[in-house]
């Protein structure tokens, strides 16, 4: 019998990559030229459906990398010269921080405890920040920062660049791209394909900013920086050769999600995320980790384990389902359950008839 996975990335896939995995070796996309017809179609089918299944305006380009990784030193990179700032609540947002300052940046940290979201308008921004750094959904705490909480940003500091690491929420949340610059992803988490794509997301601001920096004879970087990613990006063509298996799969999933509706996604993942909470609310194995119902992710649910968290996920192995574990030092305390788009209603109900039984 085959696993389900409930861990937040890799995680499961979505039910129809099997199938597109499939055509793409009948179509022989893992040996087609990333110069020709057949991927620019790729690349523009891609570009479509992400626009349509996030909303994303026309006045900003979608580009491929390796990772979502990659993005943060890239964006850091190709947007600041000096300056950055941070909101750090967990270990992946502290990672995007500890890169600008590797990078050689003075980098500003507002740090919570793990666990904790931000009061967001309590935080005054240095004037000299040239990149805001928001991580929408911190995957290693189950903390989400609200869409619109982001989207006050803009207003108290109108020259700054705002990215947003939308890595473990991608395609739930429904961002205000007229508040925001820059959004980013990756394939492994909510899009419910394997590891190996990067997705970044840019307005003009991010690639002017780049261009300035150039010229003033920073170093951008070089396949990888903006001005590259456009020129080549414009001919829906990529610098390098790219990950044209996972691109191949990431139009049709993405496609397939928008065949089902971003909004029925949305309310499917609200329906999954208030089973989950319900149940970890009432359930003698459980505590919901992060105490403010405002900041509790639906894309990620944290629990504390009154036992060993390595006896429960023990235990529903033997189920075939794979929970996910603690983040680093939490790893023998929390479980970590994804609620992304590839688990659906009945797999989630399923999941908490067999926590029951435990
Ligand atoms: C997983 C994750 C990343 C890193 O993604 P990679 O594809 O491994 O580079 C970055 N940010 C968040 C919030 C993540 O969950």
């Amino acid at each position: 019998m085959s696993k389900i996975f409930f861990t937040p990335g890799p995680a499961q896939l979505y039910p129809t990559v099997e199938s597109h995995v499939f055509n793409a070796l009948k179509e022989n996309i893992g040996s087609i030229s990333h110069r020709g017809k057949q991927f620019q179609v790729i690349y523009q089918e891609v570009d479509q459906n992400i626009r349509a299944l996030l909303g994303v305006p026309q006045d900003f380009k979608i580009f491929f990398t390796g990772s979502a990784t990659e993005i943060w030193e890239r964006i850091l990179q190709n947007t600041v010269e000096s300056h950055s700032t941070h909101f750090v609540n967990g270990s992946f947002s502290k990672k995007f921080y500890e890169f600008s300052t590797e990078l050689g940046n003075t980098a500003t940290k507002f740090e919570v405890p793990f666990g904790s979201g931000f009061d967001i308008n309590t935080y005054e921004i240095p004037s000299e920040t040239e990149l805001i750094c928001v991580t929408h959904n911190e995957t290693s705490s189950g903390v989400m920062m609200p869409a619109n909480d982001i989207h006050t940003l803009r207003a108290k500091n109108p020259n700054a660049i705002i990215a947003v690491d939308a890595v473990s929420s991608v395609p739930y949340p429904q961002f205000d791209f007229t508040a925001i610059d820059s959004v980013f992803f990756s394939v492994q988490k909510g899009m419910g394909l394997p590891a190996g794509l990067g997705v970044w997301m840019v307005n003009d601001r991010c690639i002017e900013k780049a261009n300035a920096l150039k010229a003033k004879g920073k170093s951008i970087g070089t396949y990888h920086s903006l001005p590259s990613l456009l020129s080549n990006g414009s001919k829906f063509e990529t610098p390098s050769t790219p990950n044209v298996f996972g691109i191949y799969l990431l139009a049709k999933v993405t496609g397939d999600m928008l065949q089902k509706g971003a909004d029925t996604i949305r309310k499917e993942t609200d329906l999954k995320a208030s089973k989950l909470y319900a149940f970890a609310e009432k359930s003698p194995l459980l505590d919901i980790f992060v105490q403010n119902p405002a900041h509790r992710s639906p894309t990620v649910v944290v629990a504390n384990t009154t036992g060993e968290a390595s006896d429960l996920i023990a235990k529903l192995k033997t189920k075939n389902i794979v929970l996910g574990a603690g983040y680093g030092n939490y790893k023998d305390k929390q479980v970590r359950i994804a609620n992304f788009p590839a688990v659906s209603v009945e797999q989630v109900d399923w999941l908490i008839e067999e926590l029951s039984k435990v």
